[in-house]
Order: structure tokens, then sequence, then C-alpha cells
């Protein structure tokens, strides 16, 4: 009896959710080198925006070619007022959560993205 479609195989941009978000995330902020829950160290394969300004990393795990994603959370009040003020300095807004080396923020589709995180900081002034 044929039970339809085969499986489909997993989707090339999707990996295993990282445990330890927030420490994580730190290290990620200060372009620190991550390591896998498999011994390896994450290489950066690719940045992701999510419809709802939040954003995923996708890492392939250097010893096990495993992929993880780390999930970046969307911009807090605090951040979208930090890349305001820089606006309002008249300075091409940098990403509030990248110090070193500084991300400067990118226009996509009627908002200010940074690409190294994904996530949306507002939107383009002008
Ligand atoms: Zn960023």
């Amino acid at each position: 009896m044929s039970t339809g479609w085969p499986p489909r195989a997993p989707a090339d941009d999707r990996g295993i959710p990282l445990e330890g978000g927030k420490t994580l995330l730190k290290q990620y902020y200060a372009g620190a080198r991550l390591e896998s829950p498999q011994g390896g160290t994450l290489h950066l394969l690719r940045i992701r925006p999510e419809e709802d300004g939040s954003g995923t990393v996708l890492f392939e795990c250097s010893v096990s070619s495993l992929r993880y994603e780390l999930h970046v959370p969307k911009a807090t009040r605090n951040d979208k007022k930090k890349v305001k003020d820089q606006q309002d300095e008249g300075r091409d807004p940098y990403c509030p959560r990248h110090c070193e080396p500084p991300e400067k923020l990118t226009r996509s589709g009627g908002h200010l993205v940074c690409a190294l995180c994904g996530v949306r900081f507002g939107k383009p002034l002008g």
C-alpha cells in the first residue's frame, strides 16, 4: 500500500536548534568562535531573516558536518532606539548588538537589517 509522497529531505537551510541561547548569543555578537555540541567548531553557513523580524544563523559543525541553528531574538525597544539615535545624528546606523567589528545595517525590503544576525532594527530614513 502506498503511503503517498516519499518523506521529504529536510530543507537544507534548517539545522538543529542550539542550546545555551544567551551565552552563545553573547559569544556570537562578540565575534567569538563557537563550539559545537559535537566538540568541533561551528562554521557560519548563512543567516536567515525571519518573517517576524528575528533572525536565524545557520552553522555547520567542523567535526560532524551536522547543521545547527542559533535563533537571534528580534530587536528590543532599546535596540531600535540605539539605531534611531544614530540616524538622528545623521549617521548610517550600525547593528546595536555587534561591537567588534561593528556591522553596518543594510536596507532590505523597507527595513534596516543586520547582515550578521538577520534581525530587523527599524526603517531606513528617506
Ligand atoms: Zn547584528
